[in-house]
């Protein structure tokens, strides 16, 4: 594709994400049943068709939109999921201006203020076995390809982000739920890093479809 992302890639981007999370609805919960309390695949589900439900009409500019999809998702999924994943599409918005397209380095920069808002609202690091050891290293995966233009940004960074959850597994949770569980919380995928490397496998696909 050339260097432009459009509003409507966006869009196609968010619906995308519904459909995975639909795929690997119970995935998602059965790694939650495990470490949490079975409901990461059905909150993402619930929140996300509520997404797109407000997307027809198509919001005007990525900003309208992150702010539709990080307000739907705040206001419609309980537990710990919904804000964060609400604050990562609040934060993305504004750090985009009113322009109708983006550039790999602007939608970079927007993913890298959302993830700063997670961090800001579930206090995660790196290696505390939340959707932030998916979305950090992905992060860097999608600055170090930007020059590349978005569609090899976002192929690299789904690939971070596979690693960084797949990394999850030998760790004990220190946020969330996950962390009632101590030890036992080792040896299992974290159900948001999982949910999380979807979303950047979604943009993936997305912008490789778009070339
Ligand atoms: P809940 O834990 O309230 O049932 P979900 O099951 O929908 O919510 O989501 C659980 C996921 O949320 C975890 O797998 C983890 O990735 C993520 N999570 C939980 N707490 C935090 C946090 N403080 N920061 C970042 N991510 C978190
Ligand atoms: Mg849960």
């Amino acid at each position: 594709m050339t260097g432009a992302v459009s509003t409507d890639d966006l869009v196609a981007w968010v619906r995308a994400f519904r459909d995975a999370v639909h795929a690997h609805k119970d995935e998602l919960t059965r790694l939650d049943s495990e470490i949490g309390d079975a409901d990461h695949g059905s909150n993402m589900a619930r929140g996300l068709d509520a997404v797109v439900a407000e997307l027809d009409p198509a919001p005007a500019s990525p900003s309208d939109l992150f702010k539709t999809v990080g307000m739907t998702l705040v206001s419609s999924v309980g537990g710990a999921s919904g804000p964060l994943y609400g604050t990562l599409f609040l934060r993305m918005g504004p750090a985009l201006g009113t322009e109708t397209e983006v550039d790999a380095e602007g939608l970079g920069a927007a993913l890298r203020a959302g993830v700063e808002g997670v961090v800001a609202r579930g206090k995660a690091e790196p290696g505390d076995k939340t959707m932030i050891d998916a979305l950090s290293p992905a992060l860097d995966a999608w600055d170090a390809a930007a020059a590349a233009g978005p569609a090899e940004a976002a192929r690299a960074a789904a690939e971070a982000a596979a690693r960084g959850r797949d990394a999850t597994e030998p760790l004990v949770a220190r946020k969330g739920r996950a962390s009632y569980l101590g030890e036992r919380s080792a040896g299992h995928l974290d159900p948001g890093a999982t949910s999380a490397t979807l979303l950047l496998e979604a943009l993936r696909d997305t912008l490789a479809g778009a070339a």
